[in-house]
């Protein structure tokens, strides 16, 4: 039976502000629970959101054993909410839990904790186009362990921040350098979790780009420096003129999106098969200059679908479809944020609806 979960709520309430920048902005409260290795998880508690007093030899400050989870809460039409495909945010943080050494939650108390947060939270979920407010999940190893043993406390917390459409000026593309140095993770690494270490482990490259003017960093797999992983922290997608699609296979080192999983169930709905393949980076260069690739986009929860314009690799810039978002990738958005928000009708049963 899952436990009750406390609620306090806040005194002063905040407002949601008209302008949202991603990230700036966090809501009154947040769920916590705390975990300690006699007594399990326990103190579930929906609470006045405030900052957290850890020993400072707490294992996340030195040793990065922290997991997190990124989903969405969304404004129906009819003034509802829906949730995308919460079951497989809490699946993923346990799976990410398992590999940091860090213990499961309650998969039942997890998703109960979310529908109370953001149903007490209602009014901070924008109703703005394409708007939203981003949950994240996050747990912490809090124990004082220099010593790097097994952590034995943790905490386990849920904040939420409104956020706007990620295309203000409408669906446009981003140019993207492919990283010929750095590599995002390793085979038998962390790269399938979501922990904390590999966005640090991604910062460098990520910087390098920015300031050669390309938004996002394409990366490619650790052994070889040859086949295509990610790009940024979302997953990639590869539209052929036939209209198939490639995704590169789950390796080991790449996140297993929710968003990648979504598309490969709703592309073949849509006529366009979406297989999962090893993708060279020189033969996909040479499929974009041949026009034999005509679109590419990143996919996951924070922009859904981001088409890409431009890929540089080795001081060669590679336009493609004239550097504008396509037809197939503008149609994949459509209708997976339509299913989000309720206004295309859901197939699959992945929303959940609050009323
Ligand atoms: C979260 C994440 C994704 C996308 O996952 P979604 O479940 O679709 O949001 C892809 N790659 C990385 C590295 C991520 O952290």
């Amino acid at each position: 039976m899952t436990v009750p979960i406390a609620i306090d709520v806040a005194p002063e309430r905040g407002q949601l502000p008209e302008t949202l920048v991603f990230g700036a902005t966090y809501t009154d409260h947040m769920f916590s629970q705390r975990y300690r290795q006699e007594a399990g998880w326990h103190d579930a508690r929906i609470g006045p959101l405030q900052p957290l007093a850890l020993h400072p030899a707490a294992a996340v400050l030195h040793y990065s054993q922290e997991i997190f989870e990124g989903l969405k809460a969304y404004r129906r039409a009819d003034g509802g909410i829906n949730l995308f495909r919460p079951d497989q945010n809490v699946a993923r943080f346990n799976r990410s839990a398992r590999r940091m050494v860090m213990p499961e939650v309650d998969a039942a108390l997890h998703l109960a904790a979310l529908k109370q947060f953001v149903d007490l939270e209602r009014h901070w979920v924008p109703a703005a186009p394409g708007a939203s407010l981003y949950l994240r999940p996050t747990m912490i190893a809090t124990a004082p362990r220099l010593d790097l043993s097994a952590a034995t406390e943790f905490l386990h917390f849920i904040i939420a921040s409104p956020v706007g459409g990620y295309f203000g000026a409408g669906f446009q593309s981003v140019d993207v350098l492919v990283s010929d140095q750095c590599r995002r993770a390793v085979v038998g690494g962390v790269g399938e979790a979501k922990t904390g270490g590999n966005y640090a482990a991604s910062l460098y490259a990520s910087d390098a780009a920015a300031r050669q003017g390309y938004q996002q960093v394409l990366w490619l797999d650790a052994r070889e420096g040859r086949f295509i992983e990610e790009v940024g922290s979302m997953n990639i997608c590869f539209v052929y003129a036939d209209g198939s699609i490639r995704t590169p296979a789950l390796t080991g080192s790449i996140l297993p999106g929710i968003t990648r999983d979504s598309l490969m169930q709703l592309a073949p709905r849509l006529g366009h098969s979406l297989e999962e393949a090893q993708l060279d980076i020189d033969e996909v260069l040479a499929g974009i200059d041949a026009g034999e690739i005509t679109e590419v986009f990143g996919c996951g929860t924070s922009a859904v679908i981001s088409p890409i314009g431009r890929l540089a690799f080795r001081g060669s810039e590679h336009v493609i479809g004239g550097g504008q978002p396509g037809p197939v990738a503008r149609r994949l958005y459509e209708t997976l944020s339509g299913i989000q928000y309720g206004s295309v009708e859901d197939p699959f049963g992945w929303v959940v609806r609050l009323d």
